[in-house]
């Protein structure tokens, strides 16, 4: 039988990773994008040549009718969703009395109600099946707090939260929702910081690095795998040292 997953932002980035590491493990995977087309279709061609079937599909995550015309379609493409890993995300660096009603707002749309949207779009099937599999992408952020980004850890501590009453709300009907928080991981979402605060938090990370994407896709692999199946309602810290 083909397993699905949907995997959200998977166009770039940790998604992208998360996408190409499930396929190598016997996914199929709807690779989820708001706007890079281009990006999300050479995602897909890259799942294709691992074996696995893919399609990409436009969604912001924000959009609830958006989300749910999404994993209806990928369910008539491919086949239900089984894994659903809520990654897409947005952030950004700015004072807390500098950030508008529109800005806060649109934090909360896409980090948090995002994967409320996912997850209502999802769990009727998983429901049925009494099976399923949640993994939430949170930040060490979200653990710790972080200054100057006030909105997004706000965010990212919430998901937090959504996993664990999740995972005890869902665990009667066998589904286990679990998060990852990575830390300091190089992608585009870095970009904005600049080399010098970049070599100040390789220097704060035991490791004494910065992450892959991969680093990240293995957790979430092993999350979604038999493995893990005695383990829900965790977060699993993918960070170098960064929290201990
Ligand atoms: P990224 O490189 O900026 O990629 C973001 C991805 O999310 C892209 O695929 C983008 O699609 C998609 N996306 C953004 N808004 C969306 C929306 N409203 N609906 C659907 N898709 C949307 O980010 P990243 O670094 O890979 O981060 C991925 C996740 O890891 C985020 O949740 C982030 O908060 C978390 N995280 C990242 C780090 C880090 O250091 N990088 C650390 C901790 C946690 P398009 O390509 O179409 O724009």
């Amino acid at each position: 039988m083909r397993r699905v997953a949907l995997v959200t932002g998977a166009s770039r980035g940790i998604g992208r990773g998360i996408a190409l590491e499930l396929a190598r493990e016997g996914w199929d995977v709807c690779v989820n994008y708001i706007q890079h087309q281009e990006a999300a279709e050479s995602t897909v061609r890259d799942i294709q040549a691992l074996g696995q079937n893919a399609v990409a599909m436009q969604a912001d995550v924000a959009d609830g009718e958006a989300v749910a015309k999404m994993v209806s379609q990928a369910a008539a493409e491919l086949a239900p969703i089984s894994l659903l890993v809520n990654n897409a995300g947005i952030a950004g660096q700015m004072q807390f009395q500098d950030i508008s009603d529109e800005q806060w707002n649109r934090y909360l749309a896409v980090n948090l109600s995002g994967a409320r949207n996912t997850i209502r779009a999802v769990l009727p099937h998983m429901l049925t099946e009494k099976s399923g599999c949640i993994i939430n992408i949170s930040s060490i952020w979200g653990l710790r707090g972080a200054s100057c980004e006030a909105a997004y850890a706000c965010t990212k501590a919430a998901l937090i939260g959504l996993t664990r009453s999740l995972a005890l709300e869902l665990a009667p009907s066998q589904i286990r929702v679990n998060c990852v928080a990575p830390g300091v991981i190089e992608t585009d979402m870095l970009e904005a910081l600049g080399d010098e605060v970049k070599a100040m938090l390789v220097e704060q990370t035991p490791l004494g690095r910065l992450g892959t994407p991969e680093d990240i896709a293995y957790a979430v692999a092993f999350l979604a795998s038999k493995r893990a199946s005695f383990i829900t309602g965790q977060v699993l810290g993918a960070e170098g040292g960064f929290i201990v």
